[in-house]
């Protein structure tokens, strides 16, 4: 739970007639909040840099240029921030122009307009529902915190974990070998086969290791989305890196008229060669035909991977895309089990979701929504 200090609890006043600004401080102030009362706009911007929880105005103070840089102030805010702004206006024809500049303001921020005459305990009110509200948004500020660092330790975590295992993994590997070569004529097969045994797991491990690697820093985010790229580009060099398991399997790999997406194509590479790569490693008994196509939906695009290989069966096709989570053994496929979860966490690092569609022996579609 996050508590606020003092600045943070403030609510700023701004109202240029100093009778205004002694009345809405005073309502505040007796009703237990604390208010810090600005004199000019200046140093209500000032004071909004410093942290507060909610202003209070009135439309006096409105000029075009304060409403400029009020708004500014307003789109400038993080992703967290919706600061409360409470504008209290005046009903008079002759002041018209002050109330369209108070609801330009709105369009562009949490402001609240409140016409006078207005009783106190309206201004009371709608003061502690802005604090309600703002303290919410320290709240979800103080979590974001928590979970970046989590994410940061996690990060770091498996950095020194990859670099620190991946020594000894090696000694085991190679020291395996050596003992293969030097005492290979002493070792009856199953001594051979034993210390293959042991080779094998090693590798494995270290397959393990860069994964879950590659899984942490699909995670990486800085909250912009990037330029859009054509998602060919991507798709094409995933395609080539697979054109060995391609050719193998007699596949065929069918897409055209794919869009652009804000995403970084390192990231669209990765994830149709992970997709396109499990097509083919899952396939039926006939040659993998493999149809990529894409919709737009809501404003983003839904790619979508459809195969023809072994299905997955209804229970199984959320769990699949857990960490290391896979439905057999190594001797009957390879793989670590992460690609999918890999795949999940870019997805997602965008604001998508990834999910299949699928039957057993009728092949599977896999489906990722991206920004458009
Ligand atoms: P891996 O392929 O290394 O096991 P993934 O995370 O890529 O790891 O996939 C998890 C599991 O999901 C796989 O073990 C497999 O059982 C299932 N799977 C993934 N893609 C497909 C597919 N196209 N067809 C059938 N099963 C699939």
């Amino acid at each position: 739970m996050y508590r606020q200090n003092d600045t943070e609890m403030r609510v700023l006043v701004l109202a240029p007639k100093g009778r205004d600004a002694a009345l809405l401080s005073g309502t505040l102030v007796e009703a237990g909040v604390s208010v810090q009362v600005c004199t000019d706009t200046e140093m209500l911007l000032r004071m909004l840099e410093e942290r507060a929880s909610a202003a209070l105005l009135t439309d006096e103070v409105l000029s075009a240029t304060a409403v400029d840089k009020v708004g500014e102030w307003l789109l400038r805010q993080p992703p967290w921030s919706d600061m409360p702004f409470i504008v209290l206006t005046s009903g008079a024809v002759a002041d018209a122009p002050r109330v369209a500049r108070a609801h330009q303001l709105q369009a562009l921020g949490n402001v609240t307009i409140l016409e006078r005459p207005v009783r106190p305990e309206t201004v009371e009110s709608a003061t502690r529902v802005a604090l309600r509200a703002r303290m919410r948004q320290f709240e979800i500020r103080y979590r974001q915190a928590v979970l970046s660092r989590a994410n940061a330790d996690l990060e770091q975590f498996a950095f020194s974990a990859s670099h620190d295992l991946r020594e000894p993994l090696r000694t085991m590997a190679v020291y395996s070998e050596l003992v293969n070569k030097r005492y290979g004529t002493v070792l009856d097969s199953q001594g051979k086969e034993l210390l293959d045994v042991i080779r094998t797991a090693a590798l494995r491990m270290q397959d393990l290791i860069d994964d879950l690697l590659v899984y942490v820093q699909a995670g990486e985010n800085d909250g912009e989305l990037p330029e859009a790229v054509d998602v060919a580009k991507p798709l094409g060099k995933a395609v080539s890196n697979l054109s060995a398991l391609i050719g193998q399997n007699s596949a065929v790999v069918n897409y055209n008229g794919l869009p652009a997406v804000r995403m970084r194509e390192v990231h669209l590479q990765q994830l149709f060669q992970n997709l396109i790569g499990n097509a083919l490693k899952y396939r039926g008994e006939e040659s993998p035909v493999v149809t990529i196509s894409a919709e737009l939906h809501d404003g983003q695009w839904v790619f979508a991977i459809h195969d023809n290989g072994i299905g997955i069966a209804p229970e199984y096709q959320k769990q699949i895309f857990g960490i290391f989570k896979r439905l057999h053994r190594t001797d009957e496929y390879a793989g670590t089990g992460m690609g999918l979860a890999i795949c999940q966490r870019i997805v997602e690092r965008y604001r998508g979701r990834i999910w299949v569609e699928s039957e057993v022996g009728r092949g599977s579609t896999f489906f990722f929504a991206a920004p458009a």
